[in-house]
């Protein structure tokens, strides 16, 4: 159901829909980072931290209603992935579900905050900000339509941003740095400045919202070259911009994990050398890679970190051509 699972399965339908009618195109890379060094690539490294659904099982569908409710496996995944990262000079990027913030213990993330990740805001229940249908915002509230009885789906989305940057200034002491939407979209935010002035208005300044149409394959069958071809193409449609009210977006770069692993059942092999494309196209052309994953699905497609690893040691070989960078750092680099 297109606006109601948030999840990648839409993204790839979307997105096939939104590659039939044409997009604009590969303007980005030196128009976008006009002003910053073209000389380094920016790999951004990003783990959202919320439960899929089919996982750690197929079937699993509760997690629709408690994106929050992270599971030990998950957790735990978390944090090692930030070790590993950083054991290797890198750095993660998380974006956490407010509703985690209810959970007894968060010493895992209080931890990876020390070690110097930024965690960004990815809404209090997971909720779909492109919406204009407050029962399409998120299934919790068609299980509990009490909750939000009265109100607009705008109104669903700007309490659910706030509630949870409120969350994260109480339980972990930080602000968060910056935003991404639950799910992602071809369009992006492009022609909704009603979404990019709430969250100016909730004080961010980016936004990761987009994720650029690309070819995936058949379930169950190894991805074709047209298939690796189409994900690097669509590199170049994942490169920043600046929105006319000055939001800047740093889309997610293809391929997700649950895209990949979830949707058309990968094996851990087709991943890699799909990342591996992606990063080397990225660095080959200066340019940025927003790495898209979820532990909760990581932990059981990717249980040695071995995608994480070879980002790191992808850039670590690139010497002063690619850098590993929070997506602050990319913002920064961005004008209009
Ligand atoms: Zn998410």
């Amino acid at each position: 159901m297109p606006g109601l699972s948030r999840d990648s399965g839409d993204w790839t339908r979307r997105s096939f829909l939104a590659a039939a009618v044409g997009g604009t195109l590969a303007t980005a890379v030196g128009i976008s980072r006009a002003g910053k060094d073209p000389k380094k690539a920016q790999i951004g490294i990003t783990l959202d931290l919320e439960m899929s659904r089919h996982y750690p099982k197929r079937g699993m569908l509760e997690w629709d209603y408690q994106k929050g409710n992270l599971d030990e496996a998950t957790k735990q995944y978390s944090l090692r992935a930030a070790r590993v990262a950083k054991e290797r000079g890198g750095k993660i990027h998380f974006f956490c579900v407010g509703r985690v913030l209810e959970q007894p213990d968060i010493g895992w993330l209080q931890e990876i905050i020390k070690e110097g990740h930024p965690v960004g805001n990815h809404t209090y229940d997971h909720v779909n900000v492109w919406t204009k249908d407050p029962k399409q915002t998120q299934f919790r509230f068609q299980r509990s339509p009490w909750l939000i009885r009265g109100k607009e789906a705008a109104d669903i989305v700007r309490e659910n941003v706030r509630v949870t940057t409120l969350a994260m200034k109480e339980r972990l002491g930080i602000v968060p740095d910056g935003f991404r939407t639950p799910g992602g979209s071809n369009n992006a935010l492009n022609g909704r400045e009603d979404i990019q002035k709430l969250l100016l208005d909730e004080g961010f300044r980016w936004v990761s919202s987009k994720y650029p149409a690309h070819k995936s394959g058949e379930i169950m069958k190894p991805p074709t070259l047209d298939v690796y071809a189409s994900i690097v193409r669509a590199q170049a449609e994942a490169q920043p911009y600046v929105y006319p009210t000055g939001l800047i977006e740093i889309p997610m770069s293809p391929i997700s994990d649950v895209t990949a692993f979830r949707s058309k059942y990968w094996k851990l092999e087709y991943f890699l050398k799909a990342v591996r494309l992606a990063t080397e196209w990225a660095i080959e052309n200066r340019a940025v890679f927003d790495f898209l994953a979820h532990p909760s699905c990581l932990v059981v497609e990717d249980p040695g970190f071995e995608t994480i690893k070879l980002i790191c040691d992808i850039v670590k070989d690139a010497g002063d051509k690619a850098q590993i960078v929070g997506l602050s750092t990319i913002a920064d680099g961005v004008r209009g």
